[in-house]
């Protein structure tokens, strides 16, 4: 069914063939396979394709075929929703284009438009812009479309989103009649399709099913977290994993903020990503990020969707997005071109609902594992340790802290003395910490031990049998049949037992859920004393 293709197959010509080689892409990715040929023969396309599925050499490789390198004039454009992602595309149409001697330029908003007045004067061949900086420059006559043969809309619900619909329809017309027009979206709200039906001519559909979605070599996993020990789970996390660059996604600008204020506050280096970054900053904070100086970027959604790092290890969902679809562009942020990578959630009871619906669209579980504890924090710190502890003596410059010790030493053993050192010098966090059993609303349902007793309001009148409770349960939660345990039934309630790692899962995927047809209220039970 899936035939895979070759670059070879696509007919390419050599100057294209060798720069892809160069990139290191070894074959096409189904949207390209898709695109390409219908582009080379000159049909508009609407590409559904999320985020990290080769979209830039979908229209990059037929634009770079067809126009005419040796007249210096632009004669395409394309439309990003984004600064970065301008760069983005103009950097990799550059790749693809240099064997060809293809000139692209990216234009966007927050800074100098001089030089890219400049730079457009020098003749250029393709424009990737956001779309208030092109506007400008159409306004300034700085730059003309009249010999344009491709216009590309590059995420193009991302505009929407943005507001920017009525600007890019004013871009378009500015342009000829006779040419090709491409539009890539994520999704396909009413408003892109009214935009597709208006400017492209019998446009080739395309989309890229859900199987080539997910991004397959990813491991993701779970960690159940109260609110309020986020934070405390988030560092055990980074502390016993071996993180190269990890993104931070956060719901909000000020959480974002406050993140990176509270990583910072514990020692870690983060940058946070967001709207209210003058240019300037975010350049600066990508550069580092990319570079590797900073391990942790923390972003919002929006300010980091389409962007395409290398190298990064971990995504890590600090807050669980607020729909199935941006769990996809962010975990696609990992394991790209190949690249092994992993994906964590953190998932506060309340939020096992949205988790649910983003199993259901994936259509796949996402693996609950325990917070790490503190051995597997110290297992990993050791390594870090005793590597600065060899290089410190290495180094030799012991000095003043030689003759702590040597008057110590007299009352103390030595190895006693290191232990003590060490301790006061990372005091690793949660070293000294029990783990107390917090008295919950699980801690006295009148379930076996182990287990909590969860009450719910359908009864043998609904016709509810324990299969379907079983069946039920183990479906929506995720848990095995067997470990759910007693069932007691009644003519209006029933009590079932789950096993207490598996309560608050089971509790918050099955309140307000259906049992039945019957909408069910889910609460655990309260013993009465007597
Ligand atoms: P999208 O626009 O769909 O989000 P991009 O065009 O940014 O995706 O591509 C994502 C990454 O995959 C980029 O680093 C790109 O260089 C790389 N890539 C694209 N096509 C291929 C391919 N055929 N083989 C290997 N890597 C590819
Ligand atoms: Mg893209």
């Amino acid at each position: 069914m899936h035939e895979t293709k070759k670059f070879g197959d696509l007919e390419l010509s050599k100057k294209v063939f060798n720069a892809i080689s160069d990139m290191g892409f070894e074959e096409p990715s189904p949207i390209q396979t898709q695109a390409i040929p219908l582009l080379m023969a000159g049909d508009d396309v609407i590409g559904q394709a999320q985020t990290g599925t080769g979209k830039t050499a979908a229209f990059g490789i037929p634009i770079m075929e067809k126009l005419n390198p040796k007249v210096r004039n632009v004669q395409a454009i394309v439309v990003t929703p984004t600064r970065e992602l301008a760069i983005q595309v103009a950097e990799e149409l550059t790749k693809i284009g240099k064997y060809r001697d293809v000139r692209s330029l990216a234009i966007y908003g927050g800074t100098s438009i001089d030089r890219q007045i400049l730079a457009l004067k020098r003749g250029v061949h393709i424009v990737v812009g956001t779309p208030g900086r092109v506007l400008d420059h159409l306004r300034r006559k700085t730059l003309k479309l009249d010999n344009v043969r491709f216009a590309v809309l590059d995420e193009a619900d991302e505009m929407l989103d943005m507001g920017f619909i009525e600007d890019i329809e004013t871009i378009l017309k500015e342009t000829p009649t006779e040419k090709q027009t491409l539009l890539f979206s994520a999704t396909m709200p009413e408003e892109i399709q009214r935009l597709a039906r208006r400017y492209l001519r019998n446009p080739k559909i395309l989309s890229v099913s859900r199987d080539e979605l997910t991004v397959p070599q990813i491991e993701q996993v779970f960690y159940e977290v109260k609110e309020h020990n986020k934070l405390d789970g988030l560092c055990r996390v980074l502390d016993s994993s071996n993180v190269k660059l990890a993104i931070i996604f956060c719901r909000t600008k000020r959480g974002v903020d406050e993140l990176v204020a509270g990583l910072e506050a514990r020692g870690y280096e983060a940058e946070g990503l967001h709207g209210d970054l003058t240019q300037a900053q975010r350049n600066k904070v990508m550069k580092k990020f990319r570079e590797g100086r900073v391990e942790i970027l923390v972003a919002t959604d929006v300010a980091a969707r389409g962007l395409d790092i290398e190298n990064v290890s971990h995504v890590i969902n600090y807050d669980i997005p607020q729909d199935p679809e941006s769990y996809v562009h962010r975990i696609g942020r990992t394991g790209r071109a190949g690249k092994s990578g992993m994906a964590i959630s953190f998932i506060i009871p309340r939020e096992y609902r949205q988790l649910r619906l983003i199993e259901k669209m994936l259509n796949s579980r996402i693996k609950r594992c325990p917070l790490p504890t503190f051995e597997d924090v110290f297992e990993r710190q050791r390594e870090v340790i005793i590597e600065r502890l060899a290089a410190t003596i290495q180094s030799g410059k012991l000095g003043n802290y030689r003759s702590i010790i040597e008057e110590m030493a007299n009352d103390y053993e030595t190895v006693e003395l290191a232990a003590a050192a060490l301790k006061v010098a990372f005091d690793i966090q949660g070293s000294e910490e029990k783990s107390e059993e917090v008295e919950t609303e699980f801690s006295n349902t009148g379930a076996e031990p182990g287990m909590v007793r969860l009450f719910m309001n359908v009864g043998r009148v609904d016709e509810v049998k324990p299969q379907d409770l079983v069946r039920t349960i183990a479906e929506e939660a995720g848990i095995p049949g067997k470990l759910i345990g007693a069932i007691k039934i009644y003519d209006k309630f029933t009590f079932v037992e789950v096993p207490r790692e598996a309560a608050e899962k089971v509790l918050y995927t099955m309140h307000r859920n259906t049992i039945k047809g019957k909408r069910v209220h889910v609460e655990p039970a309260k013993v009465r004393s007597r």
